[in-house]
């Protein structure tokens, strides 16, 4: 066996793959180079770590559960009152999630709220941490079956793993009392420990009624709102602004 193929075995039994993959190339470009060795080690060494950072991050954004891919960058914060651009990128150093802190996005349908938290899930990915993302009624699905389906055990035990959890459309569906019991277990296992982002429709007066129970929404606000960046956003919807365009243009 030739010394280079010497060196791929080792490397696999190591598992060393970011660093087998383009060795030769490596080596090539060294020799050419007249690398020194301390440089070539350091180079083959980082590009082990890019390719484990890369893989980290793909194993996390498949996690994630985004429905769609959503992205700052083409959201039009001119349509959107009740939250500026320096806002948000006031929240992208992440000391919110460092500092388990809330999100929450109030508005009516269409105005770009689960946009802008896939957005900020996306760029908490981006910068190592992990994300959940649920609607509100999978959530409730997932608590409901916990015990008696492992793929359920598998994803609440994520979220409760998780950096940021983002819960989408709170306020869509009704749910029983039962169901909000769960909600508030899990919120206050999430408290001080995880940060999370939330989207609805309702504004906190509504939600006692969508709930069902005036103490545990209380006990329950009174987490979620304890560390809370809130922005209320109002404005046209998104969908029926591009219609109307669109229909002008024809
Ligand atoms: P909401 O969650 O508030 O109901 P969405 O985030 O689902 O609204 O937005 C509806 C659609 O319009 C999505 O495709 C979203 O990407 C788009 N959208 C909404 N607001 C904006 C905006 N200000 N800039 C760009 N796209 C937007
Ligand atoms: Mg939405």
């Amino acid at each position: 066996m030739t010394n280079y193929k010497e060196t791929l075995n080792i490397l696999s039994a190591l598992k060393l793959k970011g660093m087998s993959e383009k060795l030769e190339d490596k080596i090539n470009a060294a020799e050419k180079r007249k690398m020194s060795y301390l440089s070539f080690l350091k180079s083959i060494l980082e590009m082990e770590i890019e390719y484990r950072t890369q893989k980290r991050l793909k194993r996390n954004f498949a996690g994630a559960h985004f429905p769609v891919e959503k992205h700052l960058g083409n959201f039009e914060f001119k349509y959107c009152k009740g939250i500026t651009k320096r806002e948000i990128q006031g929240l992208l150093d992440f000391s919110f999630i460092d500092n388990h802190e809330n999100v929450l996005l109030f508005g009516p349908p269409g105005i770009g709220k689960t946009h802008l938290s896939i957005a900020l899930g996306y760029e908490a990915l981006q910068s190592g941490y992990t994300v959940c993302f649920e609607k509100m009624n999978s959530l409730i699905k997932l608590l409901k079956t916990v015990d008696i389906q492992r793929t359920s055990a598998f994803r609440i035990n994520r979220i409760l793993k998780s950096d940021l959890l983002i819960i989408d459309e709170i306020g869509y569906t009704p749910i029983d009392k039962k169901e909000a019991n769960y909600f508030f277990n899990i919120i206050s296992e999430l408290y001080e420990r995880n940060s999370i982002i939330i989207t609805s429709n309702k504004p906190f007066e509504s939600w006692a009624e969508m709930l069902g129970d005036e103490i545990m929404t209380t006990a329950l606000l009174d987490r979620i709102l304890h560390h809370a960046h809130i922005f209320s956003l109002s404005g046209e919807s998104y969908r029926i602004r591009k219609f109307k365009k669109s229909k002008k243009e024809v």
